[in-house]
């Protein structure tokens, strides 16, 4: 076994503190990644507070990982000694069946492994996510990085970047399309960048009157502050598709009546309750809600290539491990601009 350390949550009221563990020995398919920076998603504090149920403790975060590659198996032939690297939300699946033949590991209907707060393939193994200082992964769930972006900035594209993209390019979101993203945080901001690079005519539902300016400088075309009616009123029955990245419980209703017929609201994120839809919402205007996870490993690679070549990436504030409770408080004000990533120097 392999010494590591990180932080942990030892159980869902504490803070993380550092924390010593073991990674698994590299196997002949496997690459050990030093990890350089870990971003911080708000599905960490979900889970290190238990809000979706069944959190497994002690529980190491963190799946916006990126890094250098310090170790390969014998075996291993997309990888060497040196390469920039990334791991997201997975770092296994059963590989067997139709989803993950055809590269939707996430939706892998044997249960995928995802990278903290899950179990190996062997159905026993905790996984120990990123807030770390290496880990081991199969090569076949490591992405390569360019290294024309900021590696900071990268971080956040392993799971907000992805989250957003996929939904955007299964619903051929484009020209033409009026888009509206609901909540400006980690997903939001990357939901805005990549609809208004494809496209669309992008509008931001917020909460926050302070996000319009960076709504802007982000690519939305329009601001629109949901707690104001009347310019709600203004853009009833107008968008082809929201992506809904609140995190919190709020009125899907309310969302729904400014979607035009045949409208979709995209669910991206995640809220622990469940929510109440009025059936009207939807058969008045043939609209739908769908939901989206992630991404699998081909496309999560494609969204990596496409940034590289747009020069897409996260806005970022880094921040030293220490400070990571802080974060979380912030993150749950809706005061983060827009990704907090640790950086793993930081890790002593
Ligand atoms: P985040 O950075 O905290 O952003 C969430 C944003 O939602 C906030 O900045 C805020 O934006 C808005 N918001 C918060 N509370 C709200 C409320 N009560 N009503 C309306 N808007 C509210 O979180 P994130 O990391 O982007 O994650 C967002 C959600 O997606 C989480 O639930 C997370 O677990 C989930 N997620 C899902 C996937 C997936 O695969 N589907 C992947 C990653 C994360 P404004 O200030 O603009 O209102
Ligand atoms: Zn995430
Ligand atoms: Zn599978």
């Amino acid at each position: 076994m392999i010494p590591a350390k990180g932080y942990a949550a030892q159980n869902a009221r504490t803070p993380l503190a550092p924390f010593r563990f073991e990674r698994r020995d590299v196997r002949p398919r496997d690459v050990s990644i030093q990890i350089q920076y870990c971003g911080v998603c708000h599905s960490d504090l979900h889970q290190i507070r238990d809000e979706w149920g069944g959190s497994i403790f002690p529980m190491v975060p963190g799946h916006e990982i990126v890094g250098r590659v310090n170790r390969v198996g014998s075996q291993v032939t997309r990888y060497k000694e040196g390469d920039l690297v990334g791991v997201g939300c997975l770092v296994d699946s059963c590989r067997r069946c139709d989803n993950c033949q055809e590269g939707l590991e996430q939706y892998c209907t044997n249960g995928h492994s995802q990278t903290y707060n899950g179990l190996e393939q062997d159905k026993k193994t905790p996984t120990y996510g990123g807030y770390s200082d290496q880990i081991v992964v199969h090569e076949d769930f490591v992405l390569r990085v360019s290294d024309k972006l900021p590696l900071p900035n990268v971080a956040p594209l392993l799971c907000a970047g992805i989250t957003t993209y996929s939904p955007l390019r299964h619903w051929q979101v484009g020209e033409g399309h009026r888009v509206a993203v609901l909540g400006l945080g980690g997903l939001g901001h990357m939901a805005v960048k990549f609809a208004a690079a494809f496209g669309a005519e992008v509008t931001m539902l917020s909460t926050s009157p302070g996000k319009e300016a960076d709504a802007r400088r982000l690519g939305a075309h329009k601001f629109v502050l949901t707690s104001d009616a009347a310019q709600l009123k203004a853009i009833r029955g107008s968008f082809d598709f929201i992506i809904d990245t609140v995190s919190a419980p709020h009125d899907y209703n309310l969302y729904l009546s400014l979607l035009r017929s045949d409208g979709i609201h995209i669910c991206v994120g995640a809220p622990p309750t469940p929510a109440e839809i009025v059936g009207f919402n939807l058969i008045g205007a043939r609209r739908s809600i769908a939901g989206s996870m992630i991404g699998g490993l081909p496309e999560t690679q494609e969204m990596l290539d496409y940034c590289a070549e747009h020069n897409i990436v996260s806005d970022v504030e880094v921040i030293p491990i220490k400070d990571i409770d802080q974060a979380y408080e912030r993150m749950l004000k809706g005061d983060v601009r827009y990704r907090f990533v640790i950086d793993m120097a930081s890790l002593e």
